[in-house]
């Protein structure tokens, strides 16, 4: 849709070009969202798809993703691991957790990475996936300063999340000990089209832990941890700690269906990680 309100848009090439940025300007990614709807504070748009980021950078920390890079290149990623990094045995997860952003191949070839992070829906797929594998952005200040921060941090609630007026997300990072792990994955939205209501994840590292991943189904991610897999009743004792306030409540699932079922579906994958 048109933006009404926008008088100008600036594409920098250079880190230092990005600022100033006020209130009243948008960074624009892949803009899926930015012109999905009206923005009546908008006046300007800086678009950082000129900035000209590597969308993605292995090495034998794991995998740097730029913010630019689309849902289509971390869903691709999923195939070239296998040949190329064979001990990343996680990497099927990339493919899993994009097809939790149900939309057309031209809308996955176009949203980004960093776009998807800093909506912060509880429905942030993207979110999903740094969850589960211990993930962490990378944000720009405007002073010139920088800072990583765990993506369980970054997000704090629905929509809401740490950054600051001026504040640029460069890239997130999946480290490499979270991939060399077996994951399982599980998905469930009302409509089959439709936003997803419940995402839980699993990881089983090398040393025996279980790591556990609850989005979508409360407002920011929920993770457990434990150093071998949980009873039964470990899982549930988590679970029952999530705030009463915490569980989503928006036209993609009730909150009560989110909870129970949540809870059915992370007894699953700790059965299937034993
Ligand atoms: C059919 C369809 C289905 C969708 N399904 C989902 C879904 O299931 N889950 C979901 O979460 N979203 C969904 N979306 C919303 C959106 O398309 C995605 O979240 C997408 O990943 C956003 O990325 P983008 O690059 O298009 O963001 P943009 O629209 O460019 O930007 C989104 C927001 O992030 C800010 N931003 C972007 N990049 C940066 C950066 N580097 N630093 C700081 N701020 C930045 C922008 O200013 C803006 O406020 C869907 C959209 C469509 C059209």
């Amino acid at each position: 849709m048109d933006l009404h309100t926008v008088e100008a848009l600036r594409s920098p090439t250079t880190r230092a070009e990005l600022w100033p940025l006020d209130a009243g300007d948008a960074i624009l990614s892949g803009g899926t969202w930015l012109f999905s709807e009206p923005q009546p504070g908008l006046r300007r748009l800086i678009d950082v798809t000129a900035l000209g980021w590597p969308p993605i950078t292995l090495s034998d920390s794991g995998i740097e993703l730029a913010a630019t890079c689309t849902v289509a290149q971390v869903s691709g990623l999923s195939a070239g691991l296998a040949a190329s990094h064979p001990r990343w045995t996680a990497a099927p997860l990339l493919h899993q957790c994009c097809t939790a952003l149900v939309a057309s191949p031209k809308i996955w070839r176009t949203a980004t990475v960093g776009g998807n992070v800093c909506l912060s829906f509880p429905a942030g797929s993207m979110i999903s996936l740094l969850s589960a594998l211990d993930g962490t952005v990378t944000v720009w200040r405007p002073d010139g300063t920088e800072y990583v921060v765990p993506v369980t941090d970054f997000v704090t609630g629905a929509s809401a999340n740490v950054l600051a007026v001026g504040d640029v997300v460069r890239s997130v990072h999946l480290p490499a000990a979270a991939l060399t792990a077996g994951t399982a994955y599980r998905k469930l939205a009302p409509s089959p089209l439709g936003r997803s209501g419940i995402v839980v994840i699993g990881r089983r590292d090398i040393d025996g832990g279980l790591v556990l991943a609850v989005t979508a189904a409360t407002v920011r991610p929920y993770v457990f941890r434990h150093p071998s897999v949980p009873t039964s009743d470990e899982l549930a004792a988590w679970h029952a700690g999530i705030p009463e306030g915490q569980w989503t409540d928006d036209a993609h699932g009730d909150p009560d269906w989110r909870r129970a079922v949540t809870l059915v579906l992370a007894e699953q994958i700790r059965a299937e990680l034993s």
